[in-house]
């Protein structure tokens, strides 16, 4: 860990690479308790969402990125906030583009489980609307709130109410001003964003119907162990969860967890279902039980876990690296496929650059003909790779890697090979 410490540190100094704003904390996200054990450092990193255009190469801005874990209520968090105007005014991840099916089902299930005719619906981090646009159609009243204009802007076309704010007390007060309380709150892969997560709670408990239901979505922290997707660490990523976490700090609102679902969705996540303790209509589902005796088992954390994982990191870059490096010395090209958050991590924390990747092939438009950041890759088109003789793709949106397989099949039959890197190092 140190050693690849210095390495950024001196990758940064070597570029004259500027150190961008941030803010410390020095206390956990949910308990307070100052007893917080770092237990990973990344050393400095680049914004894995800051894809540079090609006069932004080298002019991009640093941050330090440490994980931590609380001893007193165990939460994993990183501690050095980048500022959220840096992070979210232009965001670059629309949930449209992979998720549709997934956010389809999703409000079907609501509907089913908790909605009447008259139900008003709120979403924190509504997105390009992906899950209130087929809500919105089956008829319910519905309310967006997020502070990305840009993907906000879509969601508005659909026809969606946004508020386009950073959901809090303050936000909540205006909803409830205008439209009253809500019977559902959802939200789904934005908490992990959030650093004052009282003030969202305290929103969250003022707005919603005292026999309301609250459902979010999260990343589920057992399973990025068991995988070991340390790609998953990145700036954008305050906290990782688990339901031993969750529940006491719900609790502080009066709120409790009443079922969960795991879902495969970003490669290990929780659906939870949350309530007032008050309402006594909603039972707790056999679900919640159920996982609480896996993570006193299998999916325990602790702090000699968590140290351990360091060590397998240090080992699976060390490998990753020296298989890239071999294939190269053997005179092979190497691209990369998927420009995601989770590739500019890994990439920069393995020291993966544009001597050992070629390009990066990413459908999205916004950032083809852009650059990673940090490691300065150039994004192309999946046309221009078509057309390409390279034999070896590094596969680092491998959470995708079914579609991109059977997508890219022409690749494979004339003999193309995939890199994977997780879970375990392999060659498809
Ligand atoms: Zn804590």
């Amino acid at each position: 860990m140190l050693a690849q410490f210095l390495l950024n540190y001196t990758q940064m100094t070597k570029r004259k690479a500027k150190l961008g704003k941030f803010k410390k904390r020095s206390i956990c996200r949910f308990c307070k308790s100052r007893k917080l054990i770092k237990f990973l450092d990344f050393g400095y990193m680049p914004h894995a969402g800051n894809y540079l255009k090609p006069w932004e190469v080298g002019k991009e801005y640093y941050y330090p990125l440490r994980i931590f874990f609380c001893k007193s209520c165990g939460l994993i968090q990183n501690l050095d906030i980048i500022s959220s105007e840096t992070l979210f005014k232009n965001y670059h991840y629309l949930s449209s583009v992979s998720l549709t099916k997934h956010f389809q089902e999703y409000a079907e299930e609501v509907k089913k489980k908790f909605l009447n005719e008259n139900s008003f619906i709120v979403e924190i981090g509504s997105n390009d609307g992906v899950l209130l646009s087929p809500l919105l159609k089956m008829g319910y009243k519905v309310l967006g709130v997020d502070p990305a204009v840009n993907v906000g802007r879509i969601a508005k076309k659909k026809g969606i109410n946004v508020v386009f704010d950073y959901f809090g007390v303050k936000v909540a007060d205006r909803i409830l001003k205008k439209n009253g309380k809500a019977d559902v709150i959802l939200a789904n892969n934005v908490l992990a964003h959030i650093d004052n997560m009282d003030n969202v709670f305290s929103g969250i408990s003022k707005l919603l119907k005292s026999d309301g239901v609250l459902i979010f979505e999260v990343h589920y922290f057992p399973d990025l162990l068991k995988m070991m997707q340390y790609d998953f660490f990145y700036g954008e990523h305050l906290s990782y969860y688990n339901l031993s976490t969750l529940n006491p700090f719900l609790n502080k609102f009066n709120l409790e967890i009443f079922d969960v679902k795991k879902m495969s969705i970003h490669s290990g996540s929780i659906r939870v279902y949350a309530k007032f303790k008050t309402n006594n209509k909603l039972k707790i589902e056999v679900s919640v039980g159920k996982l609480k005796k896996y993570e006193c088992g299998l999916g325990h954390v602790d702090e000699k876990i968590l140290k351990n994982f360091d060590l397998k990191i240090d080992k699976h870059r060390v490998n990753i690296k020296r298989l890239l490096l071999g294939i190269k010395k053997s005179g092979s090209r190497i691209v990369g496929y998927g420009a995601g958050g989770r590739a500019n991590t890994f990439l920069s924390t393995c020291g993966i650059g544009n001597d050992i990747l070629d390009y990066i092939v990413d459908e999205s438009l916004e950032r083809q003909g852009r650059f990673t950041p940090g490691t300065h890759i150039p994004i192309v088109s999946p046309e221009i790779f078509r057309k390409d003789s390279v034999k070896y793709v590094l596969l680092l949106a491998w959470n995708y890697k079914k579609e991109i397989i059977k997508k890219e099949r022409a690749f494979v039959k004339n003999g193309g090979k995939f890199i994977v890197s997780f879970p375990g190092i392999s060659m498809t």
